[in-house]
């Protein structure tokens, strides 16, 4: 395996899929596994693609929709218990403006199963400290650096909440950008150029449907078309593009996607699935 891969962990949206849950993705990178985003069922794949809830420390959030913190309760406070083979520190949050605010809450919210835990975590000989969110508001820039692995936060435009982040992981010469959830901007494109994997969201309509009813076109204007997509990946040329996070409109499907993406891009992408794993090298990423 590679030092640099990544893992769809979940690639749904607020719809309730069997087969793909919430937004999550994994990250690892020489010594360091981050977590990007936690939507509904995170722990549950983190744990099938980990064999265990002790590896993820430290997660990131490009938003505070539901549909990408949701997930937060199970991962952190199953992840807390010893017997599950959980982590032995704290969780960190990184997100937005309002991500302290969300983890005060949810430690208040938790505290009843926090503190009925604790014999358990003690004897372990945890302390307290699996049990508690560490969580701090992020700006633009660079969010984390360490063991030689750079995540970097730049805005999207995600047009109905604000701020919203896309997040670009830099580690020995290589990078992934994750869009977050956004809008075709320039922003997305600046920080796309060079990476090596772009995994990017998607909202997609079948060719011919009537798009332009208030819910549908609620959700088309604040996420990106196929089309754009495919835009972005042409100017800015990744070893491989993946949409996650994929908006099936009105019955769209992936021949949908590629199929409107193809109008705009020629080069290698792949319509991401829960659990599909990619190793990124310099301008080759591959799927195992
Ligand atoms: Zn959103
Ligand atoms: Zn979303």
């Amino acid at each position: 395996m590679s030092d640099f891969s990544v893992t769809l962990l979940g690639t749904g949206t607020p719809e309730p899929l069997d087969d793909r849950i919430g937004i999550s993705t994994l990250v690892r990178a020489g010594g360091e596994t981050l977590l990007f985003d936690c939507g509904r069922g995170t722990g549950l794949r983190l744990h099938q693609a980990e064999g265990s809830y002790k590896t993820a420390t430290v997660m990131f959030l490009t938003h505070l929709h539901s549909d990408h913190v949701s997930g937060i309760p199970d991962l952190w406070l199953t992840g807390s218990i010893p017997q599950m083979r959980g982590r032995e520190e704290p969780l960190r949050m990184f997100g937005p403006t309002g991500t302290e605010n969300l983890a005060e809450h949810l430690q208040l919210a938790y505290s009843a199963d926090v503190e009925a835990r604790q014999p358990s975590r003690d004897m372990a000989g945890f302390g307290a400290s699996p049990a508690r969110l560490e969580a701090a508001d992020i700006s633009p820039g660079v969010v984390y650096d360490r063991n030689g692995v750079r995540v970097i936060a730049f805005p999207v435009e995600h047009l109905i909440i604000e701020p919203a982040f896309g997040f670009r992981v830099e580690y020995g010469g290589r990078s992934v950008v994750l869009s977050g959830d956004t809008t075709y901007c320039e922003s997305m494109v600046d920080n796309s150029r060079g990476a090596d994997l772009v995994i990017h969201e998607v909202a997609a309509v079948p060719e011919g449907v009537d798009s332009t009813s208030p819910l549908v076109n609620r959700v088309v204007s604040c996420h990106t078309s196929p089309e754009d997509a495919g835009s972005l990946y042409n100017r800015t040329a990744p070893a491989l593009a993946v949409f996650s996070h994929i908006h099936y409109i009105l019955g769209a499907s992936d021949d949908d996607i590629i199929a409107g993406a193809r109008r705009t891009y020629d080069g290698e992408m792949v319509v991401g699935r829960d659990l599909d794993t990619f190793e990124v090298e310099r301008r080759s990423v591959r799927r195992v």
